[in-house]
């Protein structure tokens, strides 16, 4: 609940409204993992609490330490047993989390291991924000960044998506600035417009990969709804609308999508767009046969873009030595209570 809910809501239970400002600090200021801590509060209406409401918390299941560069991995399991990936990553400017929107995801790209079982379930607002706390709680340092490029496709989750950036970026909570926050999509043109309309401040992210339609349906099946076309025209109003540059994010897979012609393709998307490129050499997965392309391919990939002025950058990899692809963590765990 916003806090204005949560007022309501203390109304309703009969209880003085500034009881909603002391939950709302302690859940999202104080990070508490439960009623029990809000010890300013009387034991009575905490326990009041406890009987009216569910609590959301996470368990950390799993964590996971880069040798290389800090980076933490973290499985979370949720009271259903649901469980979902995020990761903590060191970066100069500050602490950045990548948190999961779905347990599972029904998009079906070939190079993800996060859709491999399809989707379980979509995830509250207050598992999305779990995960960022949780991590806060367990490193013991702020989250300056967060992006939304863990498991699922968080505008097939919209509205909760939404509360969740209401709640994150809330000056009563974390506060994290809307201007790091990232959205990453695959593409679902309808809620790029709805969000555009929103009057936020977040980045937009949108997953690419090829660039052309008959290419992207090879790897995408969103890609059979709608076109590079429609896409480039919803990313436009984006801009336009938030004036914030969109950020396209295209995985390098070995002769799939990495030639001179695709590099000249991409160009002439991104020319004259308020746009940035990200180059992202794809994870391999064991399910699946696509190789990453080899360093000197990426390089000439990149220097092709910035032949053609567009402005892009290699995705610096972090945790390398813990990670496997997005979402296969959580699958080797699935796996393994399965046996
Ligand atoms: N569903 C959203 C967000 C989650 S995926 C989306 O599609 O954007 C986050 C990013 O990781 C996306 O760009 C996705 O295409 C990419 N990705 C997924 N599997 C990958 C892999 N094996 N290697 C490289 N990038 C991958």
């Amino acid at each position: 609940m916003t806090l204005s809910e949560l007022t309501a809501e203390m109304e309703a239970l009969s209880e003085k409204s500034f009881r909603a400002k002391q939950c709302y600090e302690w859940m999202h200021g104080k990070l508490a993992r439960g009623f029990s801590e809000m010890t300013n509060l009387s034991k009575d209406f905490r326990e009041k609490c406890g009987n009216n409401y569910e609590y959301t918390v996470a368990e950390a299941a799993d964590v996971r330490e880069s040798k290389v560069d800090g980076t933490k991995k973290f499985l979370f399991r949720f009271a259903d047993g649901n469980m979902v990936e995020s990761v903590w990553m060191q970066y100069k400017h500050g602490n950045s989390v990548c948190i999961s929107s779905q347990a599972g995801c029904r998009m079906g790209c070939k190079f993800c291991a996060s859709t491999l079982d399809g989707l379980v379930r979509n995830l509250s607002p207050s598992e999305m924000l779990e995960q960022v706390y949780a991590i806060t709680r367990l490193t013991g340092e702020r989250v300056s960044n967060v992006v939304v490029m863990g498991t699922g496709e968080p505008l097939d989750n919209y509205d909760n998506l939404l509360r969740f950036i209401q709640l994150l970026s809330d000056e009563n909570g974390l506060h994290i600035s809307q201007r790091n926050i990232t959205v990453s999509t695959c593409g679902l043109v309808p809620e790029m417009y709805r969000l555009a309309d929103e009057g936020l401040q977040i980045t937009l992210a949108l997953s690419l990969h090829a660039a052309t339609d008959e290419k992207r349906k090879s790897l995408m099946p969103i890609a059979s709804r709608y076109s590079i076309n429609e896409l480039m025209k919803a990313c436009d109003y984006y801009a336009k609308k938030t004036g914030r540059r969109i950020s396209f994010e295209y995985s390098l897979i070995d002769g799939v999508n990495d030639t001179e012609e695709d590099a000249e393709l991409l160009s002439a998307l991104a020319k004259r767009r308020l746009c940035h490129v990200n180059l992202i050499p794809v994870n391999p997965i064991k399910e699946r046969n696509f190789i990453r392309s080899d360093t000197k391919k990426i390089e000439a990939f990149k220097n092709k873009l910035e032949k053609n002025k567009i402005n892009v950058t290699i995705r610096r990899e972090m945790g390398r030595d813990i990670d496997g692809a997005c979402g296969q963590l959580r699958r080797s765990h699935i796996l393994m209570q399965g046996e």
